[in-house]
């Protein structure tokens, strides 16, 4: 669990066994919502409210968002990784992906391609290798970016509070780290080597960043490896401890969802569709606010149904490998992703069917005058 929880995953279990239909029918009844009514949202007890939740979801992201959705593009510049986690193809270890980390031409070159889709918010993305990634090299790469790109998001290996204090004053705002799960025997199993098997240093990642300026802190979990309400509540109690402690940030959730492919890592958890939609209800019911991003993981219809509902934020046209935008065409080369991307419409595909679901698209929705 979150450590600063005061609950064992026991405790939680327990009460999750005990959630009634009258608990969640007085949750849904409150205005304001803490963390218990997280647990009783997201509990057995909670489908048959379902119908009435999304319309409760869908007020509360007018209240907040409008009917927008701000989309936005992944931009990978790497993926050489010197961590092992046992559910994802860059890691050490791993034979068969190709390896490449992009020049500063070919970022530039990659960055052009997504700006002409019409995207004016990319998130970089790196497999966490010291030699190349350093704190210098990624402000070099957002201080190219932000001349083409309005908002810069990171998602990269943690780094110091120091270091994303020279990442903010490059142009980066928004910050990304899944703590793919808050289970700590769990996270040592699947994280056995690397910087990353150090459970602290990722989980106060969003403090340091936050601390050192970042607007939007973004957290999940990786759904598929540990038992999804447990790591719900862990990551409701994540939130909640963030929002006091960077009072001046924002929030953003993730659900990303792990996709089982032939002869690859079997998640010990799988989460079905039904539930990511449950747990998306019930976060923006609970933490109307907070930003939320649907996955590129998830099938077009459902991420065209839960941006009306729930989520104000999606990525579109993404590729997930080093150059799959511009690069490996260019070299009539193979792209080799890190997941499999269930959505593969092209940007103006995504922004059509915004549209037509009487949604505005949002391009760029913040100046930051610093
Ligand atoms: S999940 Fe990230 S840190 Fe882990 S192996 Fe993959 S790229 Fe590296």
């Amino acid at each position: 669990m979150f450590p600063l929880l005061k609950f064992s995953e026991k405790q939680v279990e327990e009460y999750f066994s005990r959630v009634t239909p009258e608990m969640v029918r007085a949750s849904l009844d409150k205005d304001r919502h803490d963390w218990f009514d997280l647990l009783n949202l997201v509990s057995e007890a909670a489908y048959p409210f379902m119908d009435e939740m999304r319309e409760k979801a869908r007020a509360a992201k007018l209240k907040y968002y409008g009917k927008t959705v701000s989309v936005y593009a992944p931009l990978y510049i790497g993926n050489t990784c010197v961590n092992s986690c046992k559910y994802c193809d860059f890691r050490i270890q791993h034979q068969g992906t190709v390896r490449r980390n992009l020049t500063m031409d070919e970022i530039r070159l990659e960055g052009e391609a997504i700006r002409a889709g019409g995207i004016d918010s990319l998130l970089i993305v790196a497999g966490e290798d010291p030699r190349v990634n350093t704190v210098e090299h990624l402000a070099e790469v957002g201080r190219m970016l932000k001349k083409m790109f309005s908002n810069l998001s990171l998602e990269v290996a943690p780094q110091t509070e120091e270091g994303y204090r020279e990442l903010f004053k490059a142009g980066y705002e928004a910050l990304t780290c899944f703590q793919e799960t808050y289970d700590q025997e769990l996270y040592k199993e699947m994280h056995p080597a690397g910087p990353k098997s150090n459970y602290e240093n990722r989980l106060w990642t969003q403090l340091r960043a936050g601390r050192a300026g970042f607007r939007i802190l973004g957290c999940a979990f990786l759904l598929g490896l540990g038992p999804w309400r447990r790591e719900a509540a862990s990551l409701a109690a994540h939130a909640i401890y963030l929002m006091k402690e960077c009072y001046e940030s924002k929030i953003q959730f993730a659900f990303p969802r792990f996709c089982r492919v032939d002869g690859g890592f079997v998640p010990p958890c799988e989460v079905d569709e039904r539930d990511v939609d449950l747990m998306m209800l019930a976060f923006r019911i609970v933490f109307p606010q907070c930003c939320m991003t649907v996955s590129t993981r998830e099938a077009p219809k459902f991420r065209d149904y839960i941006v009306q509902v729930a989520a104000d934020n999606m990525s579109a046209g993404s590729r997930v490998t080093p150059g799959g935008y511009a690069v490996l065409e260019k070299e009539h080369a193979a792209d080799v992703a890190q997941f499999t991307l269930t959505d593969r419409r092209a940007p103006a595909d995504v922004y059509a069917a915004i549209k037509a679901n009487g949604q505005e698209v949002v391009y760029k929705n913040w100046d930051n005058r610093i």
